[in-house]
């Protein structure tokens, strides 16, 4: 089937692109293994290289490369090229901390003992499109840093990106193998899981999409890391700064047109600031510029795919009328494009579709809580774990909320945000294994221990 780029802005046809051949996939798949060969015996000093040379094209190409990912997927180009530049930023803290990450640590034995960060092989990285540079970027940059190589299958509706990302990684001196594109639709992902020459498999999507990756890696036997959805709740206490919650709240509620993974969801006020806090939340959702994300003037473009509305119409639709109290919004906006009105639903019951799905797009789920124990109870109830965050200036409820919430990642008194420094990932359905800092850089790696007993050593003692 021929992968489609559409103007989410518009609905026109941007490009189409035909899926690979089985066996182009198949000389893709030989290309990785055989690249592997050669880059996991290469040093340090070259892999960084191509990382530094990769954030520099990133930082040079970002207006074009911003221009195509709004054209493609629709977020605003502002946000379009901040992610562009975030991209740098990654390639840039990998190839610089890269190899520290990954130096020998010793462990004091016997014996010479110490741990040894080995490559895997080849990455299978199965990517969303509502970060289409980011997403790839944070798996590729520590996981060629380790020596890997990596294939990406990005989602269907960004062929564009997936390709720009391979002609990027190419002029930044990766060699030829060492990361590509595979135009392809997800039926064919388990069946690379299971190549040979595929070792392990990352996945950032939705449930469903996770759960069959780590089925066909379970089957396959081999690691694999998923990144998935959240509802994540951001909790507002009396003490907080109001001001700054509400204008923080409403951007963590509407960035990237409300579509990311750790956008604010659920909103969890206390009775003692319940109104003033819903009030101005509503009023600032009202005001919002939204329109052509080609402009700079713009705050909510449009949601990605059509589908995409469809599934937000049907979310409020039966929360509305499941008991769900509609304050503003609730409906997609009128003429071309895929655009849907920032919205905000309030008394949500406990089976209304807002309580307990993911709601991709610019709809807030606000509720009123008695005390801190209730606050935490609904933050947790919830399938999801991935970000949150609190608003507080009581140091005992910061300790309680940063110890109680089940989540991946807690903030206070400020926005979920990944940083390339900073491990990032969730629990429960939001998925397991870790990105970014340390820990991330060492995900796809074989953590060998090695124990020798030397005979200069032994002599040495002697
Ligand atoms: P999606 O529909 O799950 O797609 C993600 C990727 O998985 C795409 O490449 C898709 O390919 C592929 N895929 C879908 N079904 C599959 C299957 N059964 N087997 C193998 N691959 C499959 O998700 P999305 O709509 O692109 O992205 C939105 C979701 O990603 C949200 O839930 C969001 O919260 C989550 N997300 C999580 C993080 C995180 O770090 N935790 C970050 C960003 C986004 P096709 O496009 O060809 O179907």
């Amino acid at each position: 089937m021929p992968m489609k780029s559409i103007n989410p802005a518009t609905g026109q046809l941007v490009a189409t692109f035909d899926e690979l051949s089985d066996s182009d996939v198949e000389a893709r798949l030989q290309a990785a293994a055989d690249a592997f060969q050669r880059w996991r015996h290469g040093d340090s000093t070259e892999r960084s290289r191509c990382l530094v040379k990769l954030a520099e094209l990133l930082e040079a190409e970002k207006d074009a490369l911003a221009t195509m990912m709004t054209e493609e997927m629709g977020k605003t180009r502002k946000s379009a090229g901040a992610e562009a530049l975030k991209c740098a930023l990654a390639c840039r803290y990998f190839a610089e901390h890269g190899a520290a990450f990954l130096a020998d640590e010793r462990i004091e034995t016997e014996s010479d003992s110490f741990i040894r960060y080995l490559p895997l092989g080849t990455i299978l990285a199965v990517m969303p499109w509502n970060f289409p540079f980011w997403q790839l970027i944070r798996c590729l940059a520590p996981a060629v840093m380790a020596g890997n190589t990596v294939i990406l299958k990005h989602a269907s509706n960004v062929p564009r990106c997936a390709l720009a990302l391979e002609e990027l990684a190419l002029r930044a001196g990766l060699p030829k193998g060492v990361f590509q594109s595979l135009l392809i639709g997800s039926s064919k992902v388990a069946r690379i899981i299971h190549d040979p020459r595929v070792a392990a498999v990352t996945l950032t999507g939705s449930e469903a999409a996770g759960a069959s990756v780590a089925e066909a890696a379970g089957r396959a036997l081999k690691k694999c890391v998923l990144e998935l959805g959240g509802n994540d709740p951001f909790i507002v206490l009396p003490s907080a700064d109001l001001e700054a919650a509400v204008k923080t709240g409403i951007q963590a509620r509407i960035m990237n047109n409300g579509q990311s993974c750790i956008c604010a969801k659920r909103f969890i006020v206390h009775k003692d600031v319940y109104k003033p806090f819903v009030d101005r939340f509503v009023a600032g959702l009202e005001a919002l510029v939204v329109g052509d994300p080609m402009d700079d003037a713009t705050e909510l473009g449009p949601i990605a795919t059509a589908d995409g509305v469809e599934t937000l119409e049907r979310q409020v639709r039966d929360s509305v009328a499941a008991g769900a109290k509609l304050l503003t919004g609730g409906s997609r906006l009128e003429g071309a494009g895929n655009f849907f009105a920032a919205t905000a639903l309030a008394s949500v019951p406990r089976n209304a579709p807002a309580y307990s799905e993911e709601v991709f797009g610019p709809v807030a789920v606000l509720f009123e809580v008695s005390d801190l124990d209730e606050a935490i109870h609904l933050a947790n109830d919830t399938p999801f774990g991935l970000a949150s965050s609190v608003w507080t200036n009581d140091a005992g409820e910061q300790e309680r909320l940063e110890n109680e919430i089940e989540a991946g990642q807690t903030f206070v008194n400020a926005m979920s945000a990944s940083d390339p420094r900073l491990p990032f990932g969730g629990i429960k359905a939001s998925g397991f294994g870790r990105e970014l800092g340390y820990i991330g850089a060492r995900e796809f790696t074989n953590m060998k221990t090695i124990v020798a007993v030397r005979r200069d050593r032994a002599e040495k003692a002697a």
